[in-house]
């Protein structure tokens, strides 16, 4: 062990009043950090080459001034062995071999816990924490004190001139975290005057690298409006903790850090520089915005259900409150003219098919994406499908003409055949419902992506209505979503179809969206890939 006085800080063998007081406070936090009962500091007496207990925590005042020799019992091998010392049970221990009876009690120390503090690789002190109990100090407490007691270090060789009361912030985040306490100094200059391995770990840089530079192109996080304001205000002499201040660390990564600046004074001159601690909390920081986040989509989800729930009873209840009084009338007036009658009949045939097709909807709609909903796929001769569309669907409306334009030669693919149908109803409907005047519906089938992995074939059709605004363009592919027009010209809707549609054409693997027509109106298109390929619904064989 090389341990050279000229290296190690000139540690005064008798602090001073106000330094007490800071020695103490440390060890009082470090006791508290580690769960100890009692705990001392000890500083290297450079003159005799061995170690006084300079402050301490839960000790008599009898016990300040206590010496102890390099290799002497437990303290004295932390300072041999310029390593942490641990005893589960000191009265067991052979290496512990003095008792300090004047100050100890009747109960002896079991537990013993020894960290040595260091200026880079020079020993100059040692923390001790006790305790009464057997085993007291377990890895969480070890890594807390060698953490606490890494600061300390720094602190003391800083600050040991200066009357700084104990840092409240430092226990405040050690006690708090297990993570590593990054520190460096800076001086008034913002200049780095020292840091340690916990911070050039954290940077991925020696500490040699880091002293001398400016603070904050060291820790660019320092840049940063608040935590340059907290360096600033600490220059002056105000200290400050700032718990999350989000930046990028050198590398240009997204990086979350605590920091807490603590002024370094001296007496005779005022702030000579600051203590900054810097805890990287970027994990934690990128947990809790994850965890906001699915709490956010949680409450999104349960008033998406309220929403629908409200909606489906509302969309149920109109034509059922329809179908109850056409149902009483024609219960009630035997006697009304046949022609009446006939009239109610058909309204509450109308109104049962709407909520019968907005049942089948929304129970389309809850199982499309879960295994519940089953392709029944099918090879299907797409351009004799599409005519068959054409002469089913032609009957739907006198306004209207639908024309099939075909630009393939042929085109067999593997599809649900009446899923497909379903969509093309859907388009073919609304452009039926919400172009009244009339006209031609143009119907289409092509191919895209030729010859590459992403070939399929696409289906439009197009009318000339007024059109969607295209901001709509996404949402009125979401459930219950209608339309300003559609409501306002009373045209009867449910607000699922496209949704259906949107979710069957995905369940195939495809897509579907909507295009203005450049001559007015809306395209609707959808694409069906011609490989193998599948969106992970269930194909029944
Ligand atoms: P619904 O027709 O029952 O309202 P859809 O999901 O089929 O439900 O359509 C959602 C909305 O999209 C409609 O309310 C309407 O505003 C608009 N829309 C759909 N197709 C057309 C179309 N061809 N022309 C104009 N608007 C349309």
């Amino acid at each position: 062990m090389q341990r050279s006085p000229s290296a190690a800080p000139p540690v005064p063998a008798a602090p001073r009043r106000d330094l007490q007081t800071t020695l103490d406070g440390l060890m009082d936090g470090l006791a508290a950090a580690a769960g100890a009962e009692a705990g001392a500091l000890y500083l290297l007496d450079v003159d005799h080459g061995d170690l006084a207990l300079v402050g301490g925590s839960g000790l008599p005042p009898s016990a300040l001034g206590h010496r102890v020799a390099s290799g002497e019992g437990l303290v004295g091998q932390v300072l041999a062995t310029s390593r942490s010392v641990l005893s589960v049970d000191a009265t067991l221990d052979p290496r512990a071999l003095r008792r300090r009876q004047d100050w100890e009690g009747p109960d002896p120390v079991r537990s013993f816990l020894g960290q040595p503090l260091r200026a880079g690789t020079v020993v100059w002190g040692v923390v001790e924490l006790t305790s009464r109990h057997a085993d007291a100090f377990g890895p969480r407490e070890r890594v807390r004190v060698a953490t606490l007691a890494d600061a300390a270090a720094l602190l003391i060789e800083q600050a040991r001139l200066a009357a700084q009361p104990p840092p409240a912030a430092l226990e405040q985040m050690v006690v708090s975290e297990d993570a590593p306490l990054g520190m460096l100094t800076v001086n008034a200059r913002q200049r780095v005057t020292s840091a340690n391995t916990a911070l050039a770990r954290l940077l991925g840089q020696p500490v040699e690298a880091l002293v001398g530079r400016a603070a904050m192109a060291v820790l660019p996080v320092l840049g940063r409006p608040r935590a340059r304001d907290a360096m600033e205000a600490a220059l002056r002499g105000t200290p400050g903790h700032l718990s999350l201040v989000r930046g990028a660390d050198p590398q240009g990564h997204e990086q979350s850090l605590g920091l807490s600046f603590i002024p370094l004074g001296d007496p005779s001159r005022g702030v000579v520089g600051i203590v900054i601690l810097v805890l990287d909390i970027t994990e934690r920081a990128r947990l809790e915005a994850e965890l906001r986040a699915q709490n956010a989509r949680a409450l999104e989800a349960r008033d998406r259900l309220r929403a629908v729930v409200e909606v489906v009873s509302h969309e149920l209840r109109t034509p059922l409150t329809s179908v109850l009084g056409y149902a009483r009338l024609l219960h009630d007036r035997l006697d009304a003219p046949p022609a009446s009658r006939a009239r109610w009949g058909e309204l509450v045939l109308d109104k049962a098919r709407l909520m019968a097709r907005l049942v089948d909807e929304i129970t389309d709609l809850a199982r499309l994406g879960s295994a519940n909903f089953v392709l029944r796929r099918e090879a299907v001769d797409l351009v004799a499908f599409l005519r068959e569309t054409v002469d089913d669907l032609g009957t739907l409306s006198d306004h209207h003409r639908i024309t099939l334009g075909v630009h393939v030669a042929s085109c067999h693919l593997s599809i649900d055949r009446d899923r497909i149908a379903q969509v093309l109803g859907n388009l073919i409907a609304n452009a039926v419902k919400y172009w009244p005047e009339g006209g031609e519906i143009a119907l289409t089938l092509r191919r895209t992506n030729e010859r590459t992995a992403a070939a399929a074939v696409e289906i439009g059709v197009a009318d000339r209505d007024p059109g969607i605004p295209p901001e709509l363009a996404e949402q009125i592919f979401e459930p219950f979503f209608r339309g300003q027009e559609g409501q306002a010209r009373q045209v009867s809707g449910t607000g699922l179809g496209l949704a259906v549609s949107k979710g069957i054409v995905e369940a195939h693997g495809g897509r579907i969206w909507m295009e203005a027509n450049p001559g007015g109106g809306a395209v609707f298109r959808f694409s069906l890939p011609e490989g193998p390929r599948d969106a992970g619904a269930a194909v029944e064989v």
